[in-house]
């Protein structure tokens, strides 16, 4: 089977799985919006992606990102930046990326701005909420409480656009449960910021869940491009 059959097959069973998520809940599935991430594979892949029909891409790493961002110019692609964001790569971060799905705290949000300055539209801004328990290692995102002042920082920074919410289920964790706070956690947001209705959640073990708790963008990888190489 050639690579591009590979891809289309699997993009093909994703994207009846999230048909069957939103059927479940009577959503429409032009709500759901696919983010098929690409991290680890090459540029050759992004490429098959484009055409077979995928409008959106996410990158965990600076590096690879700006790479490949560079090398897809021609494509219309909308690039999401959906890893762990360091303050000094920010602003080269908001230069090439259409949406940073990763702002946890205040701290990122005057780079983001100044890189954002350079671009011609707004860019899209998503803030992470963390899933974890508060003393939880390794922990990403933002406390739910501290959501209305970094919802407050970007609205103040000019050249960012609130969209909405992004978090990961934490690993061994019934996804239902995580994502089920997360819906409370998002319906308070959405009282203070109606406009921010977007909700990135949902990978590929755990997409229906997050489809069935109101995802706006799910970002698939492995269920689309096969597995990774292990992360050094
Ligand atoms: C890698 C990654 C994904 C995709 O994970 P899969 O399990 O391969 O679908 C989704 N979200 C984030 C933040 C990631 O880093």
């Amino acid at each position: 089977m050639s690579r591009r059959d590979e891809i289309a097959d699997n993009l093909a069973t994703v994207r009846s799985r999230i048909a069957g998520a939103c059927s479940d809940v009577r959503r429409d599935p032009g709500e759901v919006r696919l983010v098929v991430v690409t991290k680890f594979f090459p540029v050759s892949d992004v490429r098959l992606l484009a055409d077979l029909g995928v409008t959106d891409v996410g990158e965990n790493r600076h590096q690879e990102a700006q790479a490949k961002v560079a090398e897809c110019a021609d494509l219309p692609l909308t690039w999401h930046f959906i890893g762990a964001l360091q303050s000094n790569k920010a602003a080269a971060v908001a230069s090439y990326s259409q949406v940073v799905e990763a702002v946890d705290r205040v701290k990122l949000v005057a780079p983001l701005a100044r890189g954002a300055r350079e671009r011609a539209t707004p860019l899209d801004c998503l803030l992470q909420v963390s899933l974890d328990p508060p003393q939880a290692r390794g922990r990403a995102g933002a406390d739910p409480e501290q959501l209305d002042e970094l919802a407050a920082a970007v609205a103040e920074a000019g050249a960012l656009r609130l969209r909405g919410l992004m978090a990961v289920a934490p690993l061994g964790e019934d996804p239902v449960a995580a994502f089920g706070r997360l819906g409370r956690i998002r319906q308070d947001f959405l009282t203070g910021h109606p406009a921010a209705s977007w909700l990135s959640a949902g990978m590929s073990g755990d997409l229906e869940q997050a489809v069935r708790t109101g995802a706006t963008h799910v970002r698939v990888g492995s269920a689309i491009l096969g597995s990774r190489p292990r992360v050094k």
